[in-house]
């Protein structure tokens, strides 16, 4: 679903990522943990296509991004940091909007059945989306990614700045998300985040991953 072969970017005056070789299943959290600067943006970056590679290639559903752009936008859904909607639009329009682009028309039920599915409260879908909280934000980035059946959901830090609860809530959706066959892949630098949602965790350090393991197997302490 998702794969890197040999995966390399050299910057100017820094090699981000060494050669990274990943593959990341249907259901799947992968989570990529590390400090700043260890290639964990750049990796999700690689994949989006917002990046071209040193060497090397990024896959999704057996696509080579960099040379199929346009194709693999139609599997993917992206929750960076903090998710871009139209501020002066609500909700709904947001939903309707990036669904649209994706090429699926739904009616307003259906529309508002997806909002209420990620917890977005509904006395907040009629509102317009520049008064939302940072979490409603994420909620409408999972409402988006789940009504355009993204095969494939990269997320960059997407709880980092949010309260516990709303932490909490998020990590549920990206559960269920990646149960109903999603492949999800993370970038986060909070251990605990990771191993709440992660069934994978990969460890990067100077732009390779030193250490790839089952969520499972990691120690309550480590
Ligand atoms: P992380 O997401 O783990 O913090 P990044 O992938 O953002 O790491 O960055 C990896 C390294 O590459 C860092 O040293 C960073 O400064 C550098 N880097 C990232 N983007 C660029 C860029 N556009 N130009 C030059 N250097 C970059
Ligand atoms: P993150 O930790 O999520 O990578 P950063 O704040 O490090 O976020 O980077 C934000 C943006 O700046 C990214 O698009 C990244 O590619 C770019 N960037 C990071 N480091 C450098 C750098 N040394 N030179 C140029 N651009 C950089």
């Amino acid at each position: 679903m998702l794969e890197a072969k040999e995966l390399r970017k050299q910057y100017p005056n820094k090699l981000a990522l060494r050669g990274l070789n990943l593959q990341i299943e249907p259901g799947e959290v992968f989570c990529l943990l590390g400090q700043n600067g260890a290639g964990k943006s750049t990796t999700i970056n690689l994949f989006l296509g917002f990046v071209q590679p040193t060497a090397g290639a990024a896959y999704i559903n057996g696509v080579e991004v960099a040379s199929n752009p346009l194709k693999i936008k139609q599997y993917l859904a992206y929750i960076p940091e903090n998710v871009m909607l139209y501020a002066h639009l609500t909700g709904v329009e947001n939903l309707a909007l990036f669904s649209s682009l994706a090429g699926f028309r739904y009616s307003e039920k259906e529309l508002l059945e997806y909002l209420a599915n990620a917890g977005l409260p509904a006395e907040a879908v009629r509102r317009r989306v520049g008064t939302y909280s940072k979490g409603m934000r994420q909620k409408v980035g999972i409402a988006i990614a789940v009504a355009k059946h993204a095969k494939v959901l990269l997320l960059d830090e997407p709880t980092s700045g949010l309260d516990p609860k709303a932490s909490n809530e998020f990590s549920e959706l990206l559960r269920r998300l990646s149960q109903q066959g999603t492949a999800v892949l993370m970038a986060t630098h909070d251990l605990f985040r990771a191993k709440e949602v992660g069934t994978r965790v990969g460890i990067m350090r100077e732009g390779e991953l030193v250490d790839v393991r089952p969520t499972a197997t990691l120690n309550a302490n480590e």
